[in-house]
Order: C-alpha cells, then sequence, then structure tokens
C-alpha cells in the first residue's frame, strides 16, 4: 500500500477543547472524542453542568479536564487557551460548538442587544477561540479546528435573522482561517448541522405547528439525534481529513439538497 491507512484512531493521545462541550451536541461530541482516546476539555460557562459532565465523562473511562468559560469574552478565551496549555502542555484540536438560540423574531422586532447577544457569541465566540488556539497550534505547526455551524449559515431561515448572519459568518470565517492557516499546519472546517434535537431546539420540536412544520420539511422526516453529528466531527479533527481544509460538511438529513 502507497499510504499508511490514516483514521479517527489518530485522536489518540491529542488534546481536544470542545466549548458548549458539557450539554447538547457539545456532550456528545466530548464523549465521541473521549471514546478515541483523547484528552477532551470541557469548556462552558456553568460550573456545576461542567462538573457532572466531566465526572460522567472519568466515570466511563474518559480522559477529562473542564476549564469554566464564556467564549464571548476575549480574556476569558485566552485564560482557557493558557490553562489548556499548562494542563497537557498543547492543544491539537478545538471544536466550536458553543451557541445560542434564535430569538424567533422578525429582523424589524429585534432589538439591537439581541442580535448583539447571538453574534457576540455565535460567531466572535468562534473567532476568539479560533484566535487563541490557533496561535498555540501555530506555534506548534499543527492543528485542527472544527465550527459548528448551520443549515442557517447556508440558506435563510424564517425569523432568525442575528442566528443566520452569524452562522453565515462562521462559515466564510471557516474558509478564510483555513487559507491563512494552511501552510501553518492549522486546518479549519465546519460541520453545517440540520434540526438536532437537543435543548437548543426542544422549544421548537415541542411547538404544535413550528415543530411539525420542521418535521415534514425534513427530507428524512425527523430531527437528528446529537450521536448522529459525531462521526463528521471525528472525521474532519482526524488525519483521516488531512487534505481537507475550508470545508463545511453539512450532516441534516438532505435538508439544503432541497
Ligand atoms: P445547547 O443549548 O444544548 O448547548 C449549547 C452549549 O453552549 C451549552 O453547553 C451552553 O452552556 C454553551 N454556551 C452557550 N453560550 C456560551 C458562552 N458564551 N460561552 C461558553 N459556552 C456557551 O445547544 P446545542 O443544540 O447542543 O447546540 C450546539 C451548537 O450546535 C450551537 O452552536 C448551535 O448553534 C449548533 N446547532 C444546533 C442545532 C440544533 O438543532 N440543536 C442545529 C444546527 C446547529
Amino acid at each position: 500500500m502507497p499510504h499508511e491507512l490514516q483514521g479517527i484512531d489518530s485522536l489518540a493521545g491529542k488534546v481536544v477543547i470542545v466549548t458548549g462541550g458539557a450539554r447538547g451536541l457539545g456532550r456528545s461530541i466530548s464523549d465521541g472524542f473521549a471514546m478515541a482516546g483523547a484528552h477532551v476539555v470541557l469548556a462552558g460557562r456553568n460550573r456545576a453542568t461542567l462538573d457532572d459532565a466531566a465526572a460522567q465523562i472519568a466515570a466511563a473511562g474518559g480522559s477529562v479536564l473542564s476549564f469554566q468559560a464564556d467564549v464571548s469574552s476575549e480574556d476569558s478565551v485566552e485564560a482557557l487557551c493558557a490553562a489548556v496549555v499548562e494542563a497537557h502542555g498543547r492543544i491539537d484540536v478545538l471544536v466550536n460548538n458553543a451557541g445560542i438560540n434564535p430569538w424567533y423574531k422578525a429582523a424589524e422586532d429585534t432589538s439591537l442587544e439581541e442580535w448583539r447577544q447571538i453574534i457576540d457569541t455565535n460567531l466572535t465566540g468562534v473567532f476568539l477561540a479560533c484566535k487563541h488556539a490557533g496561535r498555540v497550534m501555530i506555534a506548534a505547526g499543527e492543528g485542527a479546528i472544527v465550527n459548528i455551524s448551520s443549515v442557517a449559515g447556508r440558506v435563510g431561515l424564517a425569523k432568525t435573522t442575528a442566528y443566520c448572519a452569524a452562522k453565515g459568518g462562521v462559515e466564510l470565517l471557516t474558509r478564510q482561517l483555513a487559507l491563512d492557516w494552511a501552510r501553518k499546519g492549522v486546518r479549519v472546517n465546519a460541520i453545517a448541522p440540520g434540526y438536532v434535537q437537543t435543548d437548543l431546539t426542544e422549544g421548537l420540536l415541542a411547538h404544535p405547528v413550528l415543530g411539525k412544520r420542521i418535521v415534514e420539511r425534513a427530507p428524512m422526516g425527523r430531527f437528528a439525534q446529537p450521536s448522529e453529528l459525531v462521526g463528521a466531527c471525528l472525521f474532519l479533527a482526524s488525519s483521516a481529513a488531512s487534505y481537507v481544509t475550508g470545508q463545511s460538511l453539512a450532516v441534516d438529513g438532505g435538508w439544503t439538497a432541497a
């Protein structure tokens, strides 16, 4: 064989930060990296939720640390990256998963404060984590970043002005950083999920009209489970994707194929 077969076994021993890693999609992604033998670092705002998730991952045999961090604060993100380097000596993978809900309001009814909250977490938070973890990766000459975007970064969805703008920004930030860092050993990719059943979409799914409408519109006729996003994330972070950068992989049950 001309090449060594590379795969997700390359993630064993890697240091992986998952923002918002204690809950929802981030929690499934953290579980996946732990199962692949990585050292997982959960980053989030709530100490109790972080402790709980870290205890469960450790009980299942995973290597895990957790740090309190708010991705919308540069000081907080910088301190997070410094703490991870102090604990592990490096950052191999960053998964920018932390995000907040759309307000489900039309643009004309969205306040500047509501707009800023979404942009600060869902777009600026991704930039800040890429910037500070990216510096560590560039110095090491290697690293992989996976940004959790959304189908809302590819198509307009009703009454999600700031959320769509933020996720569209994440899609292009992914491609832009991939170019800047391609010769520095750092790959930057994204995953664009369709509707996934988590706390973030609980209200939508339960809504008698909207929930039904989304399920009817979804080609597969259902929401995804968080575990269905994990394989794509592990792939993009692993050496199996060593020549993949600047891409966004839709894991949307066919939503954007329509
Ligand atoms: P969730 O609400 O279950 O979890 C989000 C996590 O992010 C939580 O742990 C939360 O504490 C954390 N978080 C929020 N703001 C933060 C901040 N400022 N600093 C640090 N952590 C913060 O949501 P989820 O459904 O698991 O969503 C995860 C990601 O996937 C988000 O970026 C979301 O936009 C994206 N996404 C979700 C869906 C879906 O249908 N659930 C679809 C497409 C994309």
